[in-house]
């Protein structure tokens, strides 16, 4: 029902009569600012009991109602400087602020803080988390360019950055290139890497399922192992690769991979086949490739070895070669 009383019909106008210079106010503002005139609000406020008292007499039940509670005062806008920021569109960052990272990426190691992915292990504290960000891939590679940081430089014909699935649960981490992984720019792609490819197989994984990739990213001539100074210089990106990935498990092919990731330099002999851990993740040193290619009977406790990192990962043996 409608109240068509005087007074009503007064509130109704008062009310009207508001409003008009409300929007006439804004309009003058040219729509510059989004606020309601406090004069006008305190109006509409001290119009506002009356006329819902008013409706409520018309519906017969004013005297049920409770006495109208003094309306709170309309919230005015922030001022710029208090507004909260815009939420960011992109991924984004929470958690802790991890400690700064010592050795971060060439031309990344910003001492900043860097804050913890959200993940169980500790990726901040590794090499390329530096200012808190999760590298990818891409990245990497693009920092790592037409790298000449050691003397390998001088003599490979492809940098092998590595290949695979990007966010693989299982990474393989070999010594260095060999001459076909140099002529193809891709690791792990002659003899050595034929057999890596069966043992992937073996476990139930395919080649692209997983991420492989090496300690030095270039050739050493004559296939010679890869001296300290350019370990050195390659490492931060294997490691800045690891924290791209954040895989469950690492395979280390061979002493290098083991010793420079373990940084313990204990033989190969002794380190394969017992689990260990890198920067959070389970890491089981094995024998590489091309040594089981030169001692064949090496192959039963290398198949050993993955059969322990299938039974983490919950894999069933594949084809087995
Ligand atoms: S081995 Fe690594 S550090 Fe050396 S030139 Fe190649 S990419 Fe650069």
């Amino acid at each position: 029902m409608i109240d068509d009383t005087p007074e009503a019909s007064q509130d109704l106008s008062a009310l009207l009569d508001d409003v008009r210079r409300h929007l006439l106010w804004q309009e003058e503002a040219a729509g510059r600012v989004l606020m309601i005139d406090a004069k006008a609000a305190l109006e509409l406020q001290r119009s506002a009991p009356s006329l819902r008292a008013r409706f409520a007499r018309t519906q017969g039940a004013a005297d049920a109602a409770p006495p109208a509670r003094p309306e709170a005062p309309l919230p005015r806008p922030p001022l710029a400087s208090q507004a909260p920021e815009p939420r960011s569109i992109g991924p984004e960052r929470p958690g802790p602020v991890a400690p700064a990272v010592a050795a971060g990426l060439p031309g990344h190691g910003v001492a900043a803080p860097a804050r913890v992915p959200p993940t169980s292990r500790p990726a901040g504290a590794l090499p390329g988390a530096a200012n808190g960000e999760r590298p990818t891939l891409d990245e990497i590679r693009r920092e790592l360019g037409d790298c000449q940081r050691c003397k390998l430089c001088s003599t490979r014909k492809n940098l092998v950055f590595g290949s695979g699935n990007p966010r693989a649960e299982l990474v393989f981490v070999g010594e260095g290139p060999g001459e076909h992984e140099d002529l193809q720019g891709v690791p792990f792609v002659g003899a050595a890497g034929d057999l890596l490819t069966k043992m992937i197989g073996a476990m139930g994984y395919r080649r692209d399922d997983v991420y492989i990739c090496n300690v030095v990213k270039c050739r050493p001539p004559g296939n010679r192992n890869p001296e300290p100074e350019e370990v050195a210089a390659c490492e931060p990106f294997l490691r800045a690769q690891l924290v791209a990935i954040q895989p469950k498990v690492v395979v280390a092919l061979g002493k290098f991979a083991a010793q420079t990731l373990l940084r313990d330099s204990t033989p190969i002999t002794r380190l394969r086949g017992n689990w260990r851990t890198y920067e959070g993740i389970q890491l089981m040193p094995t024998f590489h490739p091309a040594y089981l290619l030169r001692s064949p009977a090496e192959k039963r406790k290398a198949w050993e070895d993955l059969q322990a990192v299938m039974k983490v990962l919950g894999k069933q043996p594949g084809s087995r070669a």
